[in-house]
Parts: C-alpha cells; structure tokens; sequence
C-alpha cells in the first residue's frame, strides 16, 4: 500500500454516483457537490450527486421491490452476506482508513479504529440474524396456539453525520439487512466519500441488487422526501438533536418508527481516585478523541474542590502529549477539525467561555503556521471555573473544548451533571461502591462508566435519553426493536 499523502493524490477529484438497484446512477438533475480535505483547505477531493426527491423516489422504489425477496432469505445466508462484508471491511482497511481520514480528517490510528469497530459491529449482527426469537403463550382456548412473531419493518432510511463516516452508516445498515430489512443511506454532505467504498463492499460480499442504496446530497433536500416516503418505514437516524426533532415531529405525524441517536453535553464525575494521572488519561482520551467531535465526548469534568487542583494539572499535563497535525503524519495524535463551520463554532465557544468569566487554562488557539495554515486546526482547550448556567456548561460544542466544573459534595456533583437537557453517556470516578451504584443509578444519561472514560462496546446497547436519543438503542440486540415488528398469530388446529 502506498503512503496516505501519495495514495490521495491518485485519487482526488473524481466524480462518484448514488447506488441505486445495484447501478452507479447520476442524480436526476446532473448537478454535483464537492467536498474538501479538511487538513488541505483548497483541495477537492471529490465530486458527490446533489440528489434530489426524483432520486430518492427511485432509491425507495428499488429498496421496496427488494424487500420481499431479502426479507424471505433465511436469516443463515443474510448472515454469511454479512460475514463475508466484514471479512472485506478488514482486508480493505488500510485504503478504506485512508479514505475516512482523508475526508473527515481524523488520524489513521483512529480511523483503523473505527474499521475495526465497524467490523466486529457487522459479525454481532450478522450473528443476529438468526437470533430474531419469538415467543408462544399458553392458549386461553383448547386447540388454539398462540405466537408472537417478529417481522422485518421493511424499507429503513440511515441518516448518519460526518464524525463517522464508516461505522454509523454500517451501524444502521447492517442490523437492517441482518434483520430482514432494505435500506436507503443519505450520508453527511462533508464525508460522502466512505460511503461509495462501502456499497462496492457490501456488493461483493453478495448483497443483491436495490437492499441497499446510497444517496447523496444536501440534508433537508434528500432527508425530507426520505424521511416522508409512504414506503419508508422507519427512519434510523444519528446526528443532532435539532434536526433529529424535526424527522420525529414528521415521522410521528406519519405513524413511522424512529431510531434516533442525538447530541451529548457527558460529564466525568471525579469524586475519589488512587491514581489521579490515570483518571486524567481516561478524560483526555474521551474528551479529544476525533477532535472532540464525538457523541460520547467528555465535555464537562465535574469534580470536588478538594481534588480539582490535582486533577487540573493532571489533565493539562496529558493534554501536553496531544499533537495536532494532518493524517498523513504518523506523529499527529489528533486531526483538524471537519469543516471551516466546526472551526468557527469551536472558536466562537472559546470566546463565549472567555466572556462568561470561564478561565481558559490551556489552549484554544487557531493554529495557523505552516502546514497548519493549510487546515482546520485548533489546539485541545481546556477551562476551568466553569459554572452550570454557562453556555460552555450546558450546550454541545462538538469540538475539543473541555469544561471543569468544581463543586462541595457528591450530591451537587450529580445535580449538576444531571443538570443538562442531555443524557447520552457519563464517567464517574470513585472508589466508593456504594457511591458508584448511587451514581450508575442515579446520573440521568443512557450509559454510564465507572472508573473509565465513555467507551463503548461493539455488541453491548448504545443510546442515550433526554435529548439525547429516542427509540430503540443501537447496536447489540436492542436493534430488534426497531428493525422489527411484531406480529401475533392464533392458530386452531
Ligand atoms: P446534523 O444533524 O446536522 O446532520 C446529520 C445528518 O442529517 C446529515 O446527514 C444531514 O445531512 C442530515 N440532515 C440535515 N437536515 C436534515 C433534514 N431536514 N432531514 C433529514 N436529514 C437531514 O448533524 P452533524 O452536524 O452531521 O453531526 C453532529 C451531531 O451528531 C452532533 O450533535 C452529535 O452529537 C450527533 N451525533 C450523535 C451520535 C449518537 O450516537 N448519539 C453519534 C454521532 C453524532
């Protein structure tokens, strides 16, 4: 394989198609979108189909017409299909991480990560397609037998964000194919890219023509007719908690299931430690990983005064090690950020903090020297004395921004982690056990991590409440729930 920046340069500036019924198709109108390296401002790396509802209607028409067929393949081939496009996600992972840091930006130890995470979601789902139990109840009635079934939904429409452009949409897609279902995918219009890669994979592997299908283009243009096609049946959904209201508000009104995965404000509780480098590790990996610009971000670091001092010098002290460079250098440990609007929102932030009275104690700064002037680079910021009421307390950032909030006792450590519209997920540091139950039970988020930062697992439920998600949790088997309906047959013999 060559090097990244050598490999890019063979690539760039190709023009890619949406994937519909097995075709390379162009948009209905012809026109494209371009998107930009985000570590090489001017550089475009592709040309994308601006889609419009003609192309939706089709991609749905063609999911449709697939569903009787696919929904009927017994569970053990959808599986084996699905086996088989894990088995090339990883034998394809060098290119396909270049491909993901190219257009989002993150490192490629981080994009081989998410491969990786990619390809152990896909085996656990195609694990599931044989797992889709039902059950039987004692009959009220002699002769009369009683079941309930579970069906495939039909027709999903994945949305998925730009943060992780491989292993969200796979994340939808493939519990919907291991359950039955056919999908339409809309990516993000800045990481567009990956998503090719994956309908060629999912090809190969022996997906048949029209289960899956791609379309690219502006959100409110391809995601409104999406979102309400009379033949959609439910709409999975990742991305923030704005635009997530706006498809449940319509999905409602139409009666279509929902899966929705929002935006996050997580905290890290500090109570009481052995080891303050090694909490500082946790928080710094789960606040700057992907730039801060995860879901499951540690955004907020709620700690007791008495330790506050120790674990601020801790976390400045891991935040040292950060450095931020472009992908194709091996010795970057963070990328830039996505877009010049992620840029701007981060910066306006870190001047809100400022003007709230908010001690910014590291970093924040735009770099622009050198080879940083070509991207969207801003160093980790750190701020402390950081109060509830502040916007940089309470609204998503999206970026590497990280606030310590100090506070006297336990009990106002968990009202003020609680005291958020957002409950994705949360950190609690503790040795106390009975402190843990009462904090794993009592922090208002969907998962909660004790004596760790917020990493997930690949077969292990992940969703959040409060603004932060709705519906059934993804991954793991809680996805039956929303790849499925139920359906009860009685049956007189
Ligand atoms: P976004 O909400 O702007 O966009 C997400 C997707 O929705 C994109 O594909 C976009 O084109 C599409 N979209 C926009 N308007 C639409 C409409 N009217 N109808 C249908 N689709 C539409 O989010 P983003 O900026 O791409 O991603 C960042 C957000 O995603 C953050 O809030 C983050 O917390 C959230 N997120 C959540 C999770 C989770 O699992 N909870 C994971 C990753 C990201």
């Amino acid at each position: 394989m060559p090097i990244f920046n050598e490999w890019l340069d063979g690539q760039v500036g190709k023009t890619y198609f949406n994937f519909i019924n097995g075709e390379w198709a162009s948009g209905s109108t012809g026109e494209t979108f371009e998107i930009f390296n985000p570590a090489k401002k001017g550089q475009v790396l592709g040309y994308f189909q601006a889609s419009t509802e003609e192309d939706v209607n089709q991609a749905v028409q063609a999911a449709h017409q697939a569903f009787k067929s696919w929904s009927e393949e017994p569970g053990a081939n959808r599986g084996a299909i699905l086996m088989k496009f894990a088995d090339l996600l990883e034998l394809h992972s060098e290119e396909l991480a270049f491909t993901l840091s190219a257009e989002q930006g993150k490192v490629l130890a981080e994009s081989k990560g998410e491969i990786g995470r990619a390809v152990k979601e896909t085996r656990f789902a195609a694990g599931e397609a044989l797992r889709v139990e039902g059950s039987t109840y004692p009959s009220e009635v002699r002769n009369i037998s009683t079941t309930v079934m579970h069906r495939p939904l039909g027709v999903v429409a994945a949305i998925a964000p730009w943060n992780f452009p491989i292993v969200t949409p796979i994340r939808k897609i493939a519990p919907a194919l291991a359950y039955g279902c056919t999908v339409v995918y809309k990516p993000a219009s800045e990481t567009p890219w990956s998503s090719i890669r994956i309908m060629e994979l999912l090809t190969e592997a022996g997906v048949p023509k029209g289960v899956v299908n791609l379309v690219t283009g502006g959100g409110a243009k391809v995601g409104n007719p999406l979102i309400s096609h009379p033949l959609v049946k439910g709409i999975s959904f990742t991305g923030s908690t704005s635009v997530g209201l706006g498809i449940n508000e319509k999905a409602a009104s139409l009666l279509k299931k929902t899966q929705l995965e929002l935006g996050g404000k997580n905290p890290a509780v500090v109570l009481d430690y052995e080891d303050a480098e090694y909490v500082a590790k946790q928080i710094v990996s789960a606040a700057f990983a992907c730039s801060g610009q995860r879901c499951t971000s540690i955004s907020r670091v709620v700690v007791l005064k008495e330790k506050s001092e120790e674990i601020i010098q801790a976390i400045q002290k891991e935040l040292k090690k950060i450095k931020v460079g472009p992908a194709s250098d091996p010795e970057s440990t963070i990328g830039p950020l996505v877009s010049e609007d992620q840029l701007n929102t981060t910066i306006d932030y870190v001047n809100i903090g400022k003007e709230e009275g908010a001690q910014l104690v590291y970093g924040g700064e735009v770099l622009t020297d050198g080879k940083f002037s070509e991207g969207y680079y801003v160093e980790p910021a750190l701020f402390t004395g950081v109060l509830s009421d502040m916007r940089i307390a309470s609204e998503e950032i999206f970026g590497p921004v990280l606030s310590v909030q100090e506070v006297e006792d336990a009990k106002e450590a968990l009202r003020v982690a609680n005291n958020v519209k957002y409950g994705l997920a949360a950190s609690v540091f503790t040795r106390d056990l009975s402190l843990a139950y009462q904090f794993v039970n009592e922090l208002e988020c969907g998962m909660v991590h004790v004596n760790h930062g917020t990493a997930s697992q690949a077969h292990v439920p992940f969703g959040g409440v409060k603004e932060s998600g709705f519906g059934a949790f993804s991954i793991g088997k809680t996805n039956k729930d929303f790849f499925t309906e139920m359906k009860v047959a009685y049956l007189q013999y």
